[in-house]
């Protein structure tokens, strides 16, 4: 006992005292039973034991007195003093302590035993400093050196490979390395209501963290109350936090996605938003260092980078697919005029390929196909606008000259600096023909050069009169061809264009040069015969033209076989006037269709009951109108970024009393021949416009209902007043109505169309291109109208997964919708292979079997209830799992 009281009055004497008292290090002194013999206050104070009387009382005893939340530091202690006296030497460890107020201290503890001359124990001297923010700092160092570590890596990583492939790899490196829980990467879009919103692309969790909601796989920014997160982060400006100091609706949302600390980092593709990152601590709000913050936006940057890599070279390979199947002649020169690219259509329309105009002055701006002061002109606009737009002049390599139509644009670079120049033209010496040759025009068809309705009608008068002088017969021809309806239709317009300019020419060797040849339009002719002895010559004239188009014809390397049926009137007895013969003769060619077709036959007036029968499909089509065997139905339209029901197409049936239901398919072509469609589409319009208002009034919300529109349609009825007066009527939103045309409607009779439809637009109704890819649509066509939406043609969607052309081609449309600004939706989508597929590639929207055909009113209301409660059971299920 008396070594222990010497011991004690060693310590506490003289200098020492004042040393001990004021050190900034906690001292203590205990006996070598472990009770404690003094400690100065600053050790005290680690434990909150000032106001204790704790000499002579050991760890345990002490404990005690603590916060319970020491009693863990004062076992600790117990154990590394006995660890000390075994040592038998100075021993040093570090010791972290959690704190009542939260957190933890880190301390730097010295032990020294001290022992009795015998070996017994004496005392125990105990040091500890506080090295918490030495600590905190080498932590601070060591993150931010893994941090740093995960950049780099990162970076390697997305510049190595495409970022697809990485990216989840990458999220979870940054998740690692900063402790955070979840790291996702979103995209911007824009949702069916057109609003902002982001999908979650790629994402990774830590293990011990639910993945994230499946529900909010699409944030919809305004639904969750986060709108200011889409502006922010679209002006570039990161977006960081704890949960709790978020506006009280984003709380919320944090909450419900049990979010605690989160930081949004913008990802840009060049100058334009992107998307972006979005890492969050489900564990603790914690603050966040500027380091830190710097380091995931040098991250969200290393992504854009990666991004706006492999989109350039994406949309170069769409550019070049667009390049090349442009009907329009296109040609790149560099500064210097110098042809450096041309594409198909140029070669097309010029017959030059491209290595034979390689690195030659363009034609269009070479100073040697031009006056000076041309020349200047085209320059100077070049320079002044960066852009020239005017007709030329040009040969093509066969000597022949042609008039185009050209707009040069000048490309620059970053400084400003013209790079490169690009020419687009188009052949329009085929309307500068018909300019010059006005009158030509107004009384001749323009495809075939053969006179018209029109000047046949006058022809066909003189000759009357002529015959009724002389006592003379005329004979009309009327000649159908067969079949070539389907030849149109499955080989295309201009193959239907070069058969008709054959078969006219067949029918001018096969006549004599007092008859004359003229068409009707579509596939009628009329032979007139003028001045005629024997009437016996017409049958053999007709016999003659029926033997003649039966022969092959050769177009383009196919051989196709079509065939005529003809059908002849006589004056005088058939018919009096013009429009008499020609009724007459035209009732005989429907006889000879009727009859099996490829023949020809006189008119006779039986022939007219007949007749009746050839039109009894029509009668029947029009009784369908009245007697309401019409009948439209539904097919679904999805988004493919949410998959829900965004719209739908109107399709019609004809529930025929004795054939069942009859396919649009079938009965449409009849209904356009014979103008009834105009009628029919109305209907089916009003119908729609009437289904899509009474649904919402149940509360189904759809963005649109397209309908289909006939080329007749618009060119026969007073259109845009029909539509006008349906929307009216119906009390229907003319933005939730979109029409749907093919290309061909486009093609024909185009300045009419556009004006059309620039009148339809108006009130805000929407226009689809229907089947596209199909037709032969023009860029400049496409780009006049007033289009919103691109349909993707379902025989490119059926190959998409194993035909790369096809693929190529889906590729190619989407892009151009997205360079005219359009939405793309693909149709006959049959399988999530072709879904997936065009999700990848950017397509907005699908239609087809794989989520649903087309069903009838009531049962596309129950597919709308199903999609959206299927919905609400999602998110049933996801909160239930989290
Ligand atoms: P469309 O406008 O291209 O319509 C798409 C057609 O593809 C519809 O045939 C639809 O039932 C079918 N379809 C949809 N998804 C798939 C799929 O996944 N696989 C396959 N194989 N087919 C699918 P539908 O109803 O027989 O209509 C045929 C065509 O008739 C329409 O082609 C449209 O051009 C025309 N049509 C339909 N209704 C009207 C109408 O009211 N007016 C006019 N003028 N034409 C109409
Ligand atoms: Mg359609
Ligand atoms: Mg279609």
């Amino acid at each position: 006992m008396s070594s222990h009281n010497s011991f004690a009055t060693t310590v506490k004497s003289g200098l020492l005292m004042g040393l001990f008292e004021s050190s900034p290090d906690g001292v203590y002194f205990k006996d070598g039973n472990g009770a404690w013999l003094a400690a100065n206050p600053r050790g005290l104070e680690v434990f909150h034991l000032q106001k204790v009387d704790y000499q002579g009382k050991t760890d345990i005893e002490l404990a005690a007195f603590a916060h319970p939340i020491y009693r863990h530091a004062f076992l600790n202690c117990h154990i590394s003093d006995e660890l000390a006296w075994q040592a038998k030497e100075w021993s040093r460890i570090e010791e972290l302590m959690m704190l009542p107020e939260g957190g933890s201290k880190s301390f730097d503890v010295i032990k020294i035993p001290l022992f009795n001359e015998d070996g017994s124990r004496l005392g125990l001297m105990v040091i500890a400093r506080d090295v918490t923010e030495r600590k905190n700092s080498e932590n601070d160092l060591n993150k931010r050196s893994a941090m740093l570590d995960a950049l780099i890596t990162s970076d390697g990583m997305l510049h190595s490979e495409s970022w697809k492939k990485v990216a989840s790899d990458v999220l979870g490196l940054l998740g690692s390395a900063s402790g955070f829980s979840r790291v996702s990467l979103f995209k911007n879009a824009i949702d069916a209501t057109h609003q902002p919103c982001a999908t979650n692309l790629y994402c990774w969790n830590a293990s011990d963290v639910p993945v994230f909601p499946k529900q909010h796989a699409t944030l919809h920014y305004a639904e969750i109350g986060c709108s200011r997160w889409a502006k922010d982060l679209l002006n570039g400006n990161p977006i960081f936090g704890q949960s709790h100091a978020f506006p009280e609706k984003e709380r919320a949302f944090l909450d419900e996605i049990g979010t605690k600390t989160l930081i949004l980092i913008p990802v840009a593709e060049g100058d334009q938003a992107w998307g972006f990152i979005a890492l969050e601590r489900c564990d603790a709000a914690m603050e966040i260092s500027s380091h830190e913050l710097g380091a995931f936006v040098a991250a969200g940057r290393a992504f854009g980078m990666a991004i706006q890599r492999e989109g350039s070279a994406v949309r170069l390979r769409q550019a070049i697919i667009a390049f090349d199947s442009a009907a329009e002649g296109m040609v790149i020169t560099d500064a210097d005029m110098r042809v450096v690219a041309v594409n198909r259509g140029f070669t097309n329309i010029t017959g030059y390929t491209e290595t034979e105009v390689l690195g030659h002055v363009s034609y269009e701006v070479d100073p040697e196909h031009m006056s000076a002061e041309h020349y200047r002109e085209v320059t100077s606009a070049l320079e002044r606008e960066g852009r020239w737009r005017g007709e030329l002049e040009n040969q093509r390599k066969n000597g022949e000259h042609f008039s185009e139509l050209v707009t040069f644009t000048a490309v620059k670079d970053g400084e400003g600096k013209t790079v490169n120049y690009v020419g687009v033209f188009s052949d329009n010496s085929e309307t500068k023909q018909v300019q010059n040759t006005l009158h030509e025009m107004v009384n001749h068809d323009a495809l075939t050069n053969l006179p018209n309705r029109r000047l046949l009608n006058e022809l066909t008068g003189h000759a009357l009169k002529r015959a009724e002088r002389e006592k003379t017969s005329v004979a009309m021809l009327f000649i159908d061809l067969d079949r070539f309806k389907v030849i149109n239709d499955t080989l295309g317009h201009p193959v239907g264009d070069k058969l008709l300019i054959e078969v006219s020419e067949r029918l001018n060797n096969v006549m004599r040069d007092s008859d004359t040849v003229a068409r009707l339009g579509g596939d009628e002719f009329v032979v007139m015969m003028d001045s005629l002895r024997d009437v016996e010559d017409a049958s053999r004239v007709a016999k003659k033209i029926v033997s003649s188009l039966q022969q092959e014809f050769v177009i383009d390397g196919k051989d196709i076989f079509i065939g005529a049926s003809v059908g002849i009137s006589v004056f005088p007895g058939d018919g009096n006037d013009v429009e008499d013969l020609l009724k007459a003769a035209d009732i005989a060619m429907y006889q000879v269709k009727s009859e099996g077709k490829n023949s020809y036959r006189f008119y006779s007036p039986d022939l007219s009951d007949n007749a009746v029968e050839r039109f009894q499909m029509e009668t029947e089509l029009r009784r369908a109108i009245e007697r309401k065997q019409f009948k439209v139905y539904y097919q679904p339209q999805v988004s493919l970024a949410t998959g829900r029901i965004v719209g739908t197409e109107a399709l019609v049936r004809w529930q025929h009393p004795k054939l069942g239901i009859v396919s649009p398919a079938k009965f449409i072509p009849l209904a356009e021949e014979t103008g009834l469609v105009v009628q029919i589409g109305e209907w089916v319009l009003r119908e729609a416009a009437r289904q899509i208002v009474a649904w919402e009034a149940e509360g189904h919300e759809l963005q649109s209902m397209s309908v289909n529109i006939s080329g007749v349609q618009v060119q026969r009825s007073n259109f845009a007043d029909t539509v006008y007066g349906i929307l009216v009527e119906t009390g229907c939103d003319p933005a939730k109505l979109e029409l749907e045309i093919t290309e061909s409607v486009v093609m024909h009779n185009t300045e009419y169309v556009i004006s059309v439809f620039g009148r339809i637009k108006e009130p805000g109704v929407k226009l689809a291109i229907d089947d596209f890819g199909t037709g032969y649509s023009s860029l400049s066509y496409l780009k006049r109208l007033p289009l919103d939406k691109l349909k993707i043609d379902q025989s490119f969607v059926r190959e998409l997964t194993f035909d790369d052309d096809d693929k190529a081609i889906a590729n190619a449309v989407i892009a151009l919708a997205r360079s005219l600004g359009l939405k793309v939706i693909a149709e006959g989508v049959e399988t999530i292979e072709q879904a997936d597929m065009l999700t990848e590639m950017g397509c907005d929207d699908a239609q087809g079997y794989l989520f649903g055909k087309a069903v009838e009113a009531h049962e596309f209301a129950q597919m709308l209830m199903n999609d959206a409660k299927r919905d609400r059971y999602k998110v049933k299920e996801e909160t239930q799992s989290v």
